[in-house]
């Protein structure tokens, strides 16, 4: 039963039984409303075969005539021509004269108990070997009394005939228009279904050691199609990261083995021979300089896997004007001992929600780069309102600059601009400042002219 739970086959079944529903519903509607147009289009003429009839019955010393040499006698006659059989009776119940085929068949008596108590009424007078014959009775005043009874019948067998043939062309058209429609739903739905299937064999032929392959099925605006391009942009974002990862983890392991070996070749330097007090001395402050740097790599890494995808939780009050006073205290004396001015300009009372500990680390960031990139001159940190909600940090300094080409780049982890000239970084710390102001709603922008210096912008919320 595997093939019931295909969207195909159900789509076809359900086409097909709520058109089963509908058709039926409209075949017993026709044929009702058939049989009742019919039935009184019958009436109709007998009631007014009647009432051509009565004035030809004539009553004279309790006496019934019913006499066709009148006028009214002839239109009679013609009525029998036509296929009517008229019956008159007395006001007892006694049938007095009858004309037509249908004269002899057997009288109700409680229809003609009626038409003397002054009703008339429809009957069927005989029904059976295929006749059905339908009659009007009713009474034949003569001074507001009922002075005999006349009865009009006629063969209603066609509309059973009628009614037969419908009801057969009813069962026979309705399984059929059901069959065409269940299985033209479910070609129908087969061929809107094709592409998926197609999805779903591509997506076992998808791994996440091969992630360049793409559905690239014909782009069409339909559903289908909007979920067949949804998936290849998936997987081109799938793609993309995974090799961010694979790139990310190549360069770890590079930047790791540098500290690695150096510490390598300074173990085995010493080691070669018997060093005096003053070599080992040098050479553990080497060792000391190395491990510093693997450290700082190794939390500079861990503090960007741990990020990823998981921005800092804390949100607190944070004081901007006085934390960014700190921070330039904090790192004056280094500037100072290159000979270099920091000037601070901060406003009071620019205040933000964020993490206090994260924003002394974007800032720290900056500090640091621009002393380690300024030979000489200052370095000026400012800070302001932006026009809507927000702040704005600027630090600026007269350092060496970076060359446009480099300018879009130095976002990206690990990249320096000129590695020798960068000895201390592994080209994580302005990633880390930009996932920073990121979190804080914000980012960062960078102007810089080669000799000149070097500012970098950044905005919060
Ligand atoms: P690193 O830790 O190596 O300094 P960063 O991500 O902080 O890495 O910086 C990336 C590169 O951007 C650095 O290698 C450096 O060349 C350049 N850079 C950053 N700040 C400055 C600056 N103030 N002046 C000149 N170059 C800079």
């Amino acid at each position: 039963m595997k093939w019931l739970k295909t969207l195909r086959v159900r789509f076809a079944l359900w086409v097909g039984l709520l058109l089963f529903v509908v058709l039926v519903g409209f075949g017993v509607y026709v044929y009702f409303r058939m049989l009742h147009n019919l039935t009184s289009a019958v009436d109709d003429y007998l009631r007014l075969s009647a009432t051509q009839a009565m004035v030809a019955v004539e009553v004279s010393n309790g006496q019934i005539t019913f006499d066709s040499s009148l006028p009214e006698g002839v239109a009679a006659a013609n009525l029998v021509q036509r296929g009517l059989t008229i019956r008159i009776f007395d006001p007892t119940g006694h049938m007095v004269q009858s004309y037509g085929p249908f004269g002899y068949y057997p009288v109700d008596q409680k229809v003609l108990a009626a038409s003397r108590g002054g009703s008339a009424g429809f009957s069927i007078i005989y029904n059976a070997a295929g006749d059905d014959i339908r009659a009007y009775t009713a009474p034949v005043f003569s001074n507001k009394q009922v002075v005999a009874i006349i009865q009009v019948a006629q063969d209603a067998g066609n509309i059973q005939d009628t009614m037969d043939s419908l009801g057969i062309t009813l069962l026979l058209v309705i399984p059929m228009i059901v069959l065409i429609a269940g299985v033209g739903g479910y070609f129908l739905a087969s061929r809107a279904l094709a592409p998926i299937d197609a999805i779903t064999r591509m997506a076992h032929r998808i791994s996440a050691e091969d992630l360049s392959k793409r559905l690239d099925l014909p782009r069409t605006d339909d559903e289908v199609g909007r979920l067949a391009s949804t998936l290849d942009e998936m997987l081109a974002r799938l793609d993309h990261s995974f090799q961010r990862e694979r790139q990310f983890t190549a360069d770890a392991s590079h930047e790791l083995r540098t500290p690695l070996t150096a510490m390598q070749t300074i173990l085995s330097v010493v080691r070669q021979e018997r060093r005096t007090q003053a070599e080992y001395e040098r050479a553990f402050d080497d060792m000391a300089e190395v491990t510093d740097r693997l450290n700082n790599l190794t939390e500079n890494l861990l503090d960007l896997a741990r990020r990823d995808g998981h921005p800092s939780s804390v949100q607190e009050p944070v004081d901007l004007s006085n934390l960014l006073r700190d921070v330039s205290d904090s790192m004056r004396p280094l500037a100072e001992e290159k000979g270099l001015a920091l000037e601070c300009s901060v406003p009071d009372g620019l205040a933000l929600t964020g993490d206090s500990d994260e924003l002394i680390r974007l800032f720290v960031n900056l500090l640091d780069n621009a002393i380690q990139y300024t030979p000489a001159g200052r370095i000026a940190l400012s800070a302001g309102k932006t026009r809507g909600n927000g702040m704005m940090v600027c630090v600026a300094d007269t350092g060496v600059g970076i060359a446009p080409e480099h300018l879009p780049k130095i976002f990206d982890r690990f990249y320096r601009v000129d590695s020798s000239r960068a000895r201390r970084g592994a080209g994580l710390g302005l990633a880390i400042a930009q996932e920073i102001a990121r979190e804080h709603s914000g980012g960062i922008k960078v102007r810089s002219e080669v000799g000149q210096g070097t500012s970098f912008t950044v905005t919060l919320q």
